[in-house]
């Protein structure tokens, strides 16, 4: 048996979740820390790869061979993870307790507050892990103290810290919520019991959103930002060949050859994440308005979407190349790049601020369109797209914000505000910086809780 202290780590099972908590992971294994990273079995076999370090046991949400879509609903899939993921989680601890060194912390997706109750039950620490951007968590925060209530019946809200945001500034879970509750009861969750809990992390940075984070931890003194959480090269590069997440549901198909070619700053990359959906007429008002530009494009389409494509657009031709998933942050970095037409989600907005890239946002669903205000309105890093009352954005619309930002004046001042956070980003991280620091000292404090806990375990992290 090792003597060093073990954590498993378990995501929800989206790419936008396993991401961050992967990088994390790879993170503090460079600390010393074993890790064992967890995830649903359906989601698990999805994967396509992972690091070589990575040991990566499953465990089942009832639903092994159709994830949610084999249950009738997201709530009924939800509820029967509740009724079955504590007790599945308690056996695998004890299973690896048995033929590895015992689990010390579970640091867990905070989707699943249940989590908790297991580590305390079991005497181990017990971590949820935010992957969300520190407003939003402020929103849904409110929304379970009853300080914002829903179904909303303002048009504006104001909250400590965080801009005056409107109802389409909001996340949409709140504006859905009489159709459907499930996604912002998952949502608001999150945040029912972290006064328990032993660390809260926060992928994101203290610099990114100052006055939030330290009205967050007045509520919760244990609360950390690690962030941005995102692979070393791409940032500080200490972690010597460390440039890709390692485990992703698509197949990641070339466009770097194609990228090289192109002139600095004239590609338009376009992506809208792992689970957006677009229908066929908001895909068509996209089409045209990429082929309407002046610039280059580069499409990630993903292959549910690819069938709603107009039919006589070109997948392939001079001006731009739609390919079914990509190495976003290497195509971001690439220095072809002009501009990044984005869902905003969280780690698409952390990576593009990471690598100095200005947005055109779309936000889609979930806490897009929150994200989407910090980036044109707080951090003025971007412009957002306009819709029409059908909720679509139009060509014209996309075209004149994509052309601000690759000539325009204002693309200029965006452009120096992207590469200033760039900045910040990378000293967050680095030796010294906020993130750093704050992940030095989860490190230690779990170094410290195991080596009072090593000749103290319960019988059954012993092993037999
Ligand atoms: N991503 C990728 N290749 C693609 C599209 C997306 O690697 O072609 C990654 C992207 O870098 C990000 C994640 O998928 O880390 C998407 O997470 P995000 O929070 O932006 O959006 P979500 O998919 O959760 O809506």
């Amino acid at each position: 048996m090792e003597n060093t202290v073990h954590c498993l780590v378990l995501s929800f099972p989206a790419q936008g979740h396993i991401n961050p908590m992967l990088q994390f992971s790879k993170l503090l294994q460079q600390e010393g820390i074993k890790i064992t990273l967890s995830t649903t079995i359906f989601f698990g076999n999805k994967l396509h790869k992972l690091p070589p370090s990575i040991t990566l046991e499953t465990i089942s949400d009832g639903f092994d061979s159709g994830g949610f879509s084999e249950a009738k609903s997201f709530r009924a899939y939800l509820d029967h993870f509740l009724q079955v993921g504590p007790q599945n989680l308690e056996k695998l601890i004890e299973r690896l307790g048995r033929t590895n060194n015992p689990i010390d912390c579970v640091i867990y997706d905070a989707f699943y507050p249940w989590v908790l109750d297991v580590t305390k039950k079991l005497g181990i620490v017990g971590v949820p892990f935010l992957t969300q951007n520190a407003g939003v968590n402020s929103i849904y925060y409110h929304v379970l103290v009853g300080k914002l209530r829903v179904p909303l019946d303002v048009e504006e809200v104001s909250l400590p810290e965080l801009p005056r945001l409107r109802r389409r500034d909001l996340p949409s879970f709140l504006l859905n919520y009489e159709k459907d509750p499930t996604f912002l009861d998952l949502a608001v969750d999150q945040f029912s019991n972290l006064d328990q809990a032993d660390w809260i992390l926060c992928n994101s940075f203290y610099e990114l959103d100052q006055e939030v984070i330290d009205w967050t931890k007045k509520i919760w003194p244990n609360f950390r930002t690690i962030g941005p959480s995102i692979p070393s090269m791409f940032l500080d590069k200490r972690i010597k060949h460390d440039e890709d997440y390692g485990a992703t549901q698509y197949k990641t198909e070339e466009c770097m050859e194609w990228l090289n070619n192109k002139p600095k700053g004239s590609v338009i990359y376009v992506s809208f994440g792992s689970l957006a959906s677009l229908n066929e007429e908001q895909l068509e008002e996209v089409a045209s308005g990429l082929k309407d530009c002046e610039s280059y494009f580069l499409w990630v389409v993903r292959p549910s979407e690819e069938t709603k494509l107009p039919k006589d657009f070109e997948k392939k031709s001079q001006k731009g190349l739609v390919v079914t998933w990509c190495s976003q942050l290497k195509v971001l970095a690439h220095e072809s790049i002009g501009c990044f037409v984005t869902h905003c989600g969280w780690n698409s907005t952390l990576e593009a601020l990471s690598l100095g890239v200005p947005i055109v946002a779309m936000p889609q669903w979930s806490d897009q369109a929150t994200n989407a205000k910090f980036i044109v309105d707080v951090w003025k890093i971007g412009i957002r797209v306009p819709c029409d009352e059908k909720q679509v954005v139009r060509r014209n619309g996309m075209k004149e914000c994509i052309l601000e930002i690759m000539d325009g004046e204002k693309g200029i001042i965006i452009k120096s505000n992207v590469m200033r956070l760039k900045a910040l980003a990378t000293s967050a991280v680095g030796v010294g910086g906020s993130s750093y620091q704050n992940i030095t000292e989860f490190v230690n404090s779990l170094f410290h809780f195991t080596s009072i806990t090593q000749s103290n375990r319960s019988p059954a992290f012993i092993l037999q």
